[in-house]
């Protein structure tokens, strides 16, 4: 799904120049949740912003489900991301004066081909992440959980192969925090690749690998759990929705 060689990233021009990325290189196969971790300052987000297709590489090749993204214009480069990835961020970025149904309708509005049904599609997000009740609410109107699951179903309404969340329990109490987690890990469970950037281990934990960042450096890449059977779980979790 995600091939990265060598990745560098340098901001500035000039004589001053600071090197972010140095060398970063690793694969995230389909279907698999990474973590990748770091202290503030060592790149998680510089990293996030190029597996995200928001940004380019100074140097490196990165491959998203087999594209070159390097080659990409900015054009290319909105509409695989807008095809490939969905965002969830630390502060839910909710359009504050419509409600939920409609921010989640957003990226169906703007999507490159005009979506069928798109009511239709943002009511079935809502109801995924356990928001039946809260369609017409605003943003103001909902506790952080709330939103941050608002925010969930936003991002999976185009039905993205990957799911990028930049601190997506941040802002909320360990409680909604948990809640949020377990949505990711149900979506991954099913088979979304999800990719979670946190300084935080215990939140780190939930995923099944974390790449730890030192320095714009690949310090560490370990699996917390045992390879699963994605196949197995992937037929688990159907007969369980069956069952339900
Ligand atoms: P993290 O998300 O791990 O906190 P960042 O990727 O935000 O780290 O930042 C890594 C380093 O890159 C920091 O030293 C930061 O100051 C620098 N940096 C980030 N964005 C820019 C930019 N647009 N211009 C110059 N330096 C930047």
């Amino acid at each position: 799904m995600i091939e990265l060689d060598n990745i560098e990233k340098t901001y500035g021009n000039g004589s001053v120049t600071t090197p972010v990325l140095q060398g970063i290189s690793f694969r995230i196969e389909p279907g698999e949740y990474v973590a990748i971790m770091g202290a503030s300052g060592t790149g998680k987000s510089t990293l996030m912003n190029i597996l995200g297709c928001l940004d380019l590489p100074s140097a490196g090749e990165y491959r998203l489900d087999g594209v070159d993204v390097v080659d990409l214009d900015d054009e290319e480069l909105s509409h695989l991301r807008n095809e490939k990835v969905g965002f969830v961020f630390q502060q839910f970025h909710l359009l504050q004066r419509t409600t939920a149904l409609k921010n989640v309708m957003l990226p169906l509005i703007y999507a490159d081909e005009y979506a069928d049904d798109p009511e239709e599609k943002a009511e079935d997000a809502l109801v995924g992440v356990g928001l039946a009740d809260r369609m017409t609410y605003r943003p103001s109107e909902l506790s952080g959980g709330q939103q941050q699951r608002v925010a969930i179903a936003r991002a999976l309404v185009t039905n993205p192969e990957v799911i990028l969340a930049d601190e997506p329990t941040g802002n909320l109490d360990s409680r909604s925090g948990l809640e949020v987690l377990a949505i990711f890990k149900r979506l991954n469970r099913q088979g979304r690749t999800i990719i979670l950037v946190t300084h935080d281990l215990q939140v780190a934990e939930h995923a099944d690998r974390i790449i730890v960042l030192k320095d714009g450096a690949v310090a560490e890449d370990r699996r917390v759990a045992e390879p699963r059977d994605a196949e197995q779980e992937k037929n688990q979790a159907a007969q369980e929705e069956n069952d339900a």
